[in-house]
């Protein structure tokens, strides 16, 4: 008998590439493999395999090109993009790195981690700081997302500005290829100047090009000391004049400075109806001091606020009196977006401007949307030291899905437009996926394009990996 049209055969070779325990084909066994967090997405998948070693990957990835089977990697499955989700149900087979997730080198001497790639980056993140060192990529995601994921989708998150993005936080790859062969990059060197820097092809390419199977990472000392304020502004403008004075009055210690329109505070509220804001203005801003012990980050702290609140660049201004406190600020922004996927089907978005952009994106877009689609509730909030703003909009109360997804693509379509206009990214650090790869490649200029093209056909010349992700079609690179 067939299951999901394959053949007992392509079944049992299946199993034999990673044991019996590796293979899912029985649709409750799938589920949660083929939806992503956000809801919004659905896939489809002939098989679920779970690798349990590099060399299953290896085996695994030898036989699906045997067999002409595509591959979805997939990691967490925390992308909000569609990128490990299979939307066109093509027939592939879903390769989930979650039994590949050792630890495999905690290095305190040479700052270094080594871990599989099916690592959850919080047991990353744990095992490091067990070291008093710090794994510095945080988001809200860290207790799902893995570390192959993280370096797939080249994560950003909240200390960005700080540390950089995983591009920045990685030293190493070992990748399974398309045609089943490994590359270890994993040399522990922080200088390397021999030719092409290869890891950095496979970090932000989604799937696309083989599939990651260990990541070695910077470490950094782990801070003494950190202070948090939740400050209230008046404007955008305010926000982003405040960041352009804190990075010098705060001596570049900066970790992060989060932006939050005030309207974004209800988000929060439907996961905790007790989070009440701490300060009352249009837009409120979440600052992050950290550095080494010797430096007295508060006085540095209290003497930037009191001279900005002077200048009237900030109207109120609370500090954390302890790691409670805040947390109970960093609840504040974690909450919104959990709050925003309890409102189902909305428009999501992750644009990158210049940082002094900023207020125009914003202003322009809510313009747009208030004359274009009336009633939709524009939430402006981001990583604004990076000039990453999620713009997202929320559709009224009552608004049918079908019609709220007609509305919603009109909108995205015309943020997009905004955000060209102002030079910026319509993707700052989720990716491309299946949900943006068209927009993607309108904007692409011919060199870009043919630049990419020959990238995918040299490394993956069958097509093999995550199709449908980056790439609109199978034809786009043929
Ligand atoms: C609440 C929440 C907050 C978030 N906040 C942020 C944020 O601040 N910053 C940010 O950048 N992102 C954020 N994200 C998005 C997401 O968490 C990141 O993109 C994360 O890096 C995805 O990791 P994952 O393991 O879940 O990957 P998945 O979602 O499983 O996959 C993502 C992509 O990587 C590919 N992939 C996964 N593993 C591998 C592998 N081992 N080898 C090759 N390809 C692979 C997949 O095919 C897919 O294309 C957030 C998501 C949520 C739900």
């Amino acid at each position: 008998m067939t299951v999901h049209g394959i053949p007992p055969e392509v079944l049992a070779a299946l199993a034999g590439a990673v044991g019996p325990m590796g293979v899912t084909v029985d649709a409750a066994g799938m589920t949660k493999y083929l939806g992503d967090w956000s809801g919004d997405h659905h896939g489809g998948a002939v098989a679920v395999l779970k690798p349990a070693s590099v060399t299953e990957v290896q085996a695994v990835v030898k036989l699906c090109g045997a067999l002409g089977l595509r591959i979805i990697p997939q990691g967490g499955n925390t992308g909000l993009v569609a990128g490990a989700v299979d939307i066109e149900a093509r027939g592939a087979v879903v390769v989930s790195l979650e039994r590949l997730n050792a630890i495999r080198l905690v290095d305190a001497g040479n700052f270094i981690l080594q871990a599989d790639a099916g690592c959850i980056l919080q047991h990353i993140k744990d095992a490091a700081e067990e070291q008093d060192c710090l794994f510095p990529l945080a988001l809200g995601a860290q207790g799902s997302c893995q570390i192959g994921g993280n370096a797939a989708s080249n994560a950003g998150g909240v200390n960005v500005l700080r540390y950089g993005m995983a591009r920045d936080l990685i030293l190493g790859l070992e990748v399974v290829l398309a045609d089943g062969e490994l590359w270890n990059g994993l040399s522990g060197l922080r200088k390397d100047n021999r030719g092409y820097d290869l890891k950095q092809l496979f970090i932000g390419s989604e799937g696309t090009l083989g599939i990651i199977t260990g990541v070695e990472v910077k470490l950094f000392p782990r801070p003494a000391r950190v202070e948090t304020a939740y400050l209230g502004v008046a404007s955008f403008e305010a926000a982003v004049a405040l960041f352009r004075e804190a990075r010098r009055g705060c001596s570049d210690l900066i970790s992060a400075f989060e932006i939050i329109g005030s309207e974004c505070i209800d988000l929060a509220r439907l996961i905790d109806a007790n989070i009440v804001a701490p300060v009352d203005a249009p837009v409120h801003v979440l600052i992050e001091l950290s550095s080494g012990g010797a430096v007295d980050l508060r006085a540095l702290l209290v003497e930037f606020l009191a001279d900005a609140m002077e200048k009237g660049l900030i109207t109120a201004a609370l500090f954390a009196e302890s790691g409670a406190q805040a947390k109970a600020f960093w609840a504040i922004r974690e909450g919104l977006v959990e709050g925003q996927a309890k409102r189902g089907y909305h428009v999501r978005t992750d644009l990158a401007v210049r940082i002094l952009d900023i207020p125009a994106l914003i202003d322009q877009a809510r313009r747009f949307v208030a004359l274009e689609h009336p009633g939709w509730l524009p939430q402006a909030y981001g990583h604004a030291g990076d000039g990453n703003i999620h713009f997202n909009v929320l559709p009224p109360l009552g608004l049918a899905e079908r019609d709220a997804r007609t509305a919603g693509a009109d909108i995205t379509a015309g943020l997009y437009q905004i955000v060209n206009s102002l030079g910026g990214s319509i993707s700052a650090e989720h990716g491309i996926g299946r949900t943006r790869h068209s927009a993607f490649w309108a904007g692409l200029a011919p060199p870009h394009r043919r630049l990419i093209t020959a990238l995918k056909n040299a490394l993956d010349p069958a097509g093999l990996m995550n199709p449908g992700c980056l790439f609109p079609s199978m034809e786009t690179f043929s």
